[in-house]
């Protein structure tokens, strides 16, 4: 199916095919059952093609193909590895805003954030993983004289990688980059919801990767992801989703006890101080963009700033300035260039922030604008378009409490520095948060005390390689991002060589 870039235009940027099939082994091949599901774009509500439903039996051909690669891709030098992935950096930067169309149609998101941001984020993580890799070095440790203890760092050989669908090239760039650098053959399940952008990636970088070093399983949950994670063939797994399917995720491990990494879910706070308005100087504006951050990528972002903790003193000034900067954010087709915000990735996760706009009246909470789905008519009348809302309430309410994803937004205020934290703290998640003052003291203790694994100070919603990614609490286990992700990828050989020529 043809995708154009800005509606109206004429020419399409890329065309998906109307059938994708699992890819394993470097070959394109159907699923064992000969099953397929539909994949609809968020965009519009209709399918646009239809995805191999893969089961045990296509994981396990997908894991000989892994062990049959793993070998040699591992024993590769990581000047030849680091290579791979510059030139597959090359390749998508090459065909940058093709991959951003696919990802906008098939996700919801935004074409000027995938063009931006997406998609720019992940071509720079494989440069940055190439690098890491060469750069990395072992250690030596000098037992006495005669002997010498080696330190290498050696691959794990093949893992096992699950996705969800908010950020589907991102997110599997976050896993594959480290994963290959280090030299481990992969078996990935992208979500359901959002297959095809990866397959149309790997359409375009098949030919640079040795066969089966990459394998792209498809399908649901259960059938597919559960074998993968299960699976006695892996030496890891490496999972980001839901915070309840990560608790199953860390069972299967455990029955192969091979270590896991989860980054799962979050209900971040974004902390305004009452400084951020001492005059409108330009920082008062970034802290109101700030606010606004709640609504990118629709609120589907593990570390969406889905509540906001507003100083008292502040609190009228400042909340009446943040809610008309979220009405001016425009709402569109996300293939517009215009558009600031999306459709919601699917019809199931459309209903869920429907049915949490509910209960946030319920609860008592007020709706200072939006609190319901938006009617864009026309050709996107069929799409999960919801506009971004803003909900006033208190923190022990299940908006402050449950993930909603979407574009949503919990407002509370703070009496003082204690007691920002003390609202900050109390959720079971620990993923992100943002602090914004101009006293640089305050915001940094206020970082050390928030127990989150990521606080932004001054800015939100920056991802670079170079900065570790990961939860605290029951936001997950492990990191991502940062040459330190490479540690959880490969395993410690220690040689102990005595080198003493007599005995003694
Ligand atoms: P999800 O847990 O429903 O699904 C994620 C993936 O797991 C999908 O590929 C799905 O098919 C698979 N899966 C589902 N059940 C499984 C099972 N029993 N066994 C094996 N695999 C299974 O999550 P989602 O709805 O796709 O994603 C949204 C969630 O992801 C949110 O909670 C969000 O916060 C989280 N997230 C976290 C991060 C992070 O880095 N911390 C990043 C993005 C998203």
């Amino acid at each position: 199916m043809p995708v154009f870039a800005n509606p109206g235009t004429d020419g399409a940027v890329m065309s998906f095919e109307s059938r994708y099939e699992n890819f394993i082994g470097g070959k394109w091949i159907a699923p064992t059952k000969g099953q397929y599901f539909e994949n609809p774009s968020p965009v519009n509500g209709k399918t646009f093609c239809e995805v191999a439903r893969s089961t045990a039996e296509d994981i396990d051909l997908a894991l000989d193909a892994a062990h049959a690669a793993a070998p040699a891709w591992g024993k590769t030098a990581p000047a030849e590895r680091a290579q791979v992935l510059l030139r597959i950096a090359d390749r998508m930067e090459q065909n940058l805003e093709k991959i951003a169309v696919a990802e906008s149609w098939e996700n919801g998101k935004a074409v000027r954030e995938t063009l931006a941001a997406d998609i720019p984020l992940a071509i720079d993580h494989f440069r940055y993983f190439a690098g890491a890799i060469r750069a990395q070095e072992g250690s030596l440790s000098q037992i006495d004289e005669d002997t010498v203890a080696y330190h290498f760092h050696e691959p794990l050989g093949v893992v096992g990688q699950i996705i969800p669908w908010n950020f589907p090239i991102l997110m599997a760039v976050w896993k594959l980059a480290p994963a290959l650098a280090a030299g481990n053959a992969v078996v990935l399940k992208p979500a359901e919801q959002t297959p095809a952008s990866i397959l149309y990636l790997m359409s375009l970088i098949s030919d640079l990767l040795p066969d089966g070093v990459v394998n792209i399983v498809n399908g649901f949950g259960v059938e597919a992801g559960k074998p993968l994670a299960s699976s006695n063939r892996i030496r890891k797994i490496a999972f980001t989703g839901e915070t309840t399917t990560g608790r199953l995720i860390m069972q299967y491990a455990s029955e192969n006890l091979i270590p896991v990494t989860l980054e799962l879910g979050g209900k971040s706070p974004n902390i305004f101080f009452d400084d951020v308005m001492a005059a409108d100087d330009g920082f008062r504006d970034r802290a109101l963009e700030g606010f606004t951050m709640f609504a990118l990528n629709q609120g589907e972002v593990c570390t969406c700033p889905s509540r906001a903790l507003v100083q008292q003193s502040i609190y009228s000034d400042f909340v009446d300035l943040a809610v008309k900067r979220v009405e001016q954010i425009k709402q569109g087709n996300p293939l517009d260039t215009d558009t600031m915000m999306g459709a919601q990735a699917s019809n199931d996760q459309f209903e869920k922030i429907t049915s949490y706009l509910n209960i946030g009246r319920e609860e008592g909470a007020k709706v200072l604008t939006g609190g319901e789905p938006a009617d864009l008519g026309g050709d996107l009348s069929g799409g999960y378009y919801i506009k971004p809302t803003v909900f006033e309430g208190s923190n022990s309410m299940r908006i402050f409490q449950e993930e909603i994803f979407g574009p949503v937004l919990a407002l509370t205020s703070f009496s003082d520095y204690e007691n920002a934290m003390s609202i900050a703290n109390d959720t079971l998640y620990g993923l992100g948060a943002g602090v914004w003052s101009r006293d640089g003291a305050r915001a940094y203790r206020a970082g050390r005390d928030i127990q989150a694994g990521r606080v932004w100070t001054n800015t939100y919603h920056d991802y670079p390689a170079h900065a570790a990614f990961g939860g605290y609490k029951q936001s997950g286990i492990g990191r991502e991002n940062h040459a330190m992700m490479l540690d959880h990828y490969q395993q410690t050989k220690n040689l102990l060589v005595g080198y003493a020529q007599n005995a003694k």
